[in-house]
């Protein structure tokens, strides 16, 4: 009896945003956890923050993105939360016949209440280390995060996640990846880069540390065109591509940097159209 009541408490939270209000006006911000359910280091993180958590000025709202996925451990249920923010036409008809399409309506509401978003991720791939996607609108906050490698361009090359929409809509939508998702390192980073966005809002009063970053402009995504994408070893993330080199076989067909690159999200894919890695271009070190 008393189990099913905790579990109807815990379904309860996970739905519903909580929201925590400063003592004085201000602006406000997003933080969201767990689009990705398997991406556990935001949840957490908010279950060693929030408990204490006291906001000076201004309005927080931490909202978990994918309740059952989150339940379930798994990264989703029907399809990709993190694509359903594009515009209607763009999604298939299973897409928008999907639980995630339905939650991603109810998490508009809430978006188009906050100034900033910050959603926080993990990655699949062991030894990965925390980086940033955000466009340049959100550099005045992405400096005091924790993460040495900030990305741009995901917006035009990987549309549709929660940081596209608040950009969309003349907003600032930043996603913090907190490196490899079984490590329990991406707990202190998820921790540590809530604390310091709040901060940068101006909702705490914690003391700030400006890191030295590297930027790098995202270009390409590779979708295959055929149904057996084999790269030729595993690429890590960030790891240079020089021109010409051979990044995998599509099919039969050789698949080669266009120019002196780094790769993201590298794996091989066995469904035709699939995404087998992005590229970038590095822009400047240490801005
Ligand atoms: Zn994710």
């Amino acid at each position: 009896m008393s189990g099913s009541l905790i579990l109807a408490v815990n379904i309860y939270m996970l739905e519903y945003p909580k929201i925590i209000k400063g003592k004085t006006p201000g602006p406000v911000s997003m933080v969201m956890v767990g689009v990705h359910g398997n991406e556990v280091c935001g949840i957490r993180a908010l279950d060693k923050i929030l408990p204490n958590l006291q906001i000076e000025r201004g309005e927080v709202m931490f909202i978990y993105g994918n309740p059952k996925a989150i339940q379930e451990n798994k990264r989703y249920i029907e399809a990709n939360l993190n694509r359903m923010f594009v515009d209607d036409e763009y999604l298939s008809s299973l897409e928008k016949n999907s639980y995630e399409y339905k939650r991603a309506q109810f998490l508009k509401e809430f978006l188009n209440k906050a100034d900033v978003l910050l959603d926080v991720h993990a990655s699949s791939v062991p030894d990965s280390t925390p980086f940033i996607i955000c466009e340049r609108n959100a550099l005045d906050i992405v400096k005091y995060l924790p993460a040495e490698n900030v990305t741009f361009g995901f917006d035009e090359i990987e549309p549709g996640g929660t940081d596209y929409y608040m950009n969309k809509h003349n907003k600032i939508g930043i996603c913090l990846e907190c490196g490899y998702l079984g490590n329990d390192q991406s707990v202190e980073v998820a921790k540590k880069g809530i604390l310091s966005f709040l901060s940068a809002q101006g909702h705490l009063k914690l003391e700030l540390k400006q890191n030295k970053q590297k930027y790098f402009q995202m270009y390409m995504r590779y979708l295959t065109r055929t149904d057996s994408f084999i790269l030729t070893k595993q690429f890590a993330d960030f790891e240079i591509i020089k021109t010409g080199q051979l990044i995998g076989f599509d099919g039969r067909e050789a698949v080669k940097s266009p120019k002196e690159s780094i790769i993201l999200f590298a794996h091989n894919t066995f469904k035709r159209g699939g995404e087998a890695f992005l590229l970038g271009e590095k822009l400047a070190d240490f801005y």
